[in-house]
């Protein structure tokens, strides 16, 4: 169908399609930081008439707790949250769990490697420090990588035989010098040096390629995903992401990066902060109308106090009309969940 036609049904004009993802990670429970991107992420996408995507991110091995992902669903669900593929309701793109799908995974890093853009890595954190000449990195805690492991090893085996057990390589991708730029539809224009600001970047720690920042381009690009809206602290990653899909030859969707939620110590939520999670607000008796109505007003969508449901925001929707700095959980936030926070 093209941009100047009529959809039969509706009788609305379609544009091109837009298809976004709602992409959690089963590491713990959802709390009112995701909550608030995955409205947002849905807002953008149902407010022009497209379709959504669940993927789950499985594939961070260590912290995957079981039956987060079953929970994941349920409070997305509970908020008024819906989507037309994923892992509970089929779809074309089947499966939509990422550890099912490794074979993708394996494919994409056949390719980089066949092109001689990747490469296995046996460096520690304090390996990659000290070869650091000065401070080095957008964030004290992000070391641009020097390279060491460029041309060191034939294979992941012959990497991964160098190490003591339990430790293992991490493959990384060679990046080019020049800076990456996007437009983000929130933050505006971004750009990297990422060859020199982070340097040949960590993709996945795993022989087949099945890491976060692999998983994640060859996900968007086999489910159609044409936006991307995700919290500010994944910025960095998408310089990384763009990379790999051009060497990939894959689309590259559009992006949107939301402030996160912070307390009034201006650091993101954490538990210290009290409990946020959506299933201790429910438990607490708390309906899911206030909570997507906080979710709101932190996002310049409903006044203070509004209570509504993710389709009364619908009409007028717009990402222009989301603040761009981080939202906070401070008394007034805090005295609507006044069962949680007492
Ligand atoms: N799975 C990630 C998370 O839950 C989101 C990654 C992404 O949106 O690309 O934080």
């Amino acid at each position: 169908m093209n941009s100047q036609m009529r959809d039969p049904v509706t009788s609305a004009f379609a544009g091109p399609a837009v298809v976004g993802r709602l992409a959690p990670s089963p590491t713990g429970a959802l709390h009112l930081g995701n909550a608030r991107s995955f409205l947002l992420a849905w807002l953008s996408v149902r407010s022009r008439g497209g379709r959504l995507v669940l993927r789950v991110e499985d594939l961070d091995h260590p912290k995957v707790k079981p039956g987060a992902a079953d929970a994941a669903i349920q409070d997305l669900r509970w908020l008024g949250l819906d989507w037309d593929e994923g892992p509970d309701c089929g779809g074309p793109s089947a499966p939509y769990v990422q550890s099912e799908r490794r074979a993708y995974y394996r494919a994409a890093l056949d390719g980089l490697l066949s092109e001689g853009l990747a490469y296995p890595c046996v460096c520690s954190r304090r390996d990659v420090a000290d070869a650091q000449s000065a401070p080095h990195g957008r964030d004290p805690h992000t070391l641009a990588y020097s390279g060491t492991c460029r041309g060191r090893f034939r294979d992941w085996a012959a990497a991964a035989a160098v190490l003591p057990p339990p430790r293992i390589p991490v493959w990384r991708f060679k990046t080019n010098p020049g800076l990456s730029v996007f437009d983000d539809a929130v933050l505006g224009r971004r750009s990297l040096d990422l060859a020199a600001e982070v340097g040949d970047f960590a993709f996945a720690r795993d022989p087949d390629g099945a890491g976060y920042m692999l998983a994640c381009v060859v996900d968007d690009a086999a489910m159609g995903v044409t936006e991307v809206l995700r919290g500010d602290d994944l910025v960095d990653a998408t310089h990384c992401q763009i990379a790999l899909q051009a060497a990939l030859g894959l689309p590259r969707p559009a992006y949107a990066h939301v402030p996160l939620v912070v307390a009034e110590d201006g650091r993101r939520l954490a538990k210290r902060h009290g409990d946020t999670r959506l299933s201790t607000l429910r438990e607490a008796g708390i309906s899911s109308r206030r909570v997507v109505g906080l979710l709101a007003w932190w996002s310049g969508l409903a006044p203070f106090g509004a209570e509504c449901s993710p389709e009364d925001l619908l009409d007028g929707f717009s990402l222009k009309r989301v603040p761009r700095a981080p939202a906070v959980l401070d008394g007034r936030a805090k005295s609507l969940l006044r069962e949680a926070f007492p």
